[in-house]
């Protein structure tokens, strides 16, 4: 890959015709139409809703660097940003009004800024590397350069890297902030749309996991159509299952529970009665389990890290336990004194024990002294379904 340092373009020259798409949030062209600034593999402008685009400003302005620019020269006198898009968009921003600087003043727009000023933004001279390579040399640097900034996240790598026609129409979907359905998929997912994170969740659950793979092998279609599909039911699947809406139903792996309990029918009004007795039990430690405990027949308690006997209570419980059996001259475990092997008798200690519900959590039994029992290790792991 060739590499030629310049040193002489400005701001002015930068920001000469610059386009900023208000809908997608992208800087499209400057450089008086000879630079496209979101290539397919960048990501949307998101320098805005970070609060960095002033700190851009502020930097030229204090005659900082604002750090090195790569173009990528596509063609006689054609060039991309390689990087360094959300730092030109943030300039191509101030300078067309779409922003103002906060100062002593007020609110600064640049076209009411004083003329000192405002030359010294336009003939701040930028860094500048102009690369030329094959495609691939472009991405695979791409993907190994550290932008500074916000840092690429995996999924903004892959669709770099996968550029092409279904990485386009995926975005269009997926991380698109004006799409209406993402308020109803945020029930689900967790993440920022337009960082990818709704898209890299589509494709993990239409990839099982294998998203590199699945990017590869779709990356020329001309449609989405599997992954819209695969999401579409899965998000169904989610709402027809379960009506409520809670907040723990975020981020949970809806995708590997689709494919688990897909098949499984489900009344879904037994399913809201279900959930809203399990949000109010008090012993409950992990709402999000409550979802996969349904669905799994409620069974599985280990799902729901139900609160434990503490402490002082299994002390209390085991001294008791232990007179009385010393008394009887019988075990101090319940199941080894009515048993009929050599342990009938057997005093165990306390660290040989471990604290049981006698009348299941799982059954409305709760987690207090008297419904405390203290087994020896062996009955309380062969006693099931506490
Ligand atoms: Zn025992």
């Amino acid at each position: 890959m060739d590499t030629i340092l310049k040193t002489n373009i400005t701001v002015k020259d930068i920001c000469e015709g610059f386009v900023y798409n208000e809908l997608e949030g992208k800087g499209l062209f400057g450089l008086a139409g000879k630079l496209t600034i979101q290539p397919e593999y960048q990501r949307n402008y998101i320098y805005a809703e970070e609060g960095r685009e002033a700190a851009v400003i502020e930097s030229v302005l204090k005659g900082y660097p604002i750090g090195l620019i790569y173009f990528n020269k596509v063609g006689n006198n054609k060039f991309e940003v390689l990087d360094g898009q959300q730092r030109i968009t943030s300039l191509g921003r101030f300078i067309t009004d779409k922003f103002a600087l906060k100062d002593e003043n007020g609110m600064q727009y640049f076209g009411t800024m004083a003329k000192d000023k405002k030359d010294k933004i336009l003939e701040t001279k930028l860094l500048i590397y102009e690369c030329k390579g094959t495609e691939s040399q472009i991405k695979e640097w791409f993907k190994t350069i550290n932008i500074a900034g916000v840092p690429l996240k995996p999924q903004e790598l892959l669709n770099a890297i996968y550029s092409g026609p279904f990485v386009t129409l995926a975005k269009e979907e997926f991380s698109n902030s004006q799409n209406a359905n993402t308020q109803k998929w945020s029930a689900y997912i967790s993440g920022i749309v337009n960082r990818q994170d709704f898209l890299e969740q589509a494709l993990d659950w239409v990839s099982k996991g294998n998203i590199d793979d699945y990017m590869s092998r779709h990356r020329e279609d001309t449609n989405i159509k599997e992954l819209k599909t695969y999401f579409n039911s899965v998000i169904d699947w989610i709402s027809s299952v379960f009506t409520d809406v809670e907040k723990e139903m975020r981020g949970l792996e809806w995708g590997r529970l689709y494919e688990k309990y897909r098949k499984k029918s489900y009344d879904p009004s037994k399913v809201s009665k279900a959930v809203q007795k399990l949000y109010g039990d008090p012993y409950i430690k992990n709402r999000k389990g409550i979802f996969e405990y349904i669905l799994g027949g409620s069974v599985d308690t280990k799902l729901l890290n139900v609160r434990v006997f503490d402490e002082a209570t299994k002390r209390a419980v085991y001294a008791t336990q232990t007179a009385i059996a010393k008394k009887r001259k019988i075990s101090n475990c319940p199941l080894c004194a009515v048993g009929h092997d050599t342990n009938k008798n057997k005093i165990w200690l306390f660290s040989e024990m471990d604290a049981d519900h006698v009348s299941a959590w799982s059954k409305g039994g709760a987690t207090d002294a008297k419904n405390c029992e203290m087994l020896c290790k062996t009955h309380n792991r062969a006693k099931g379904n506490r």
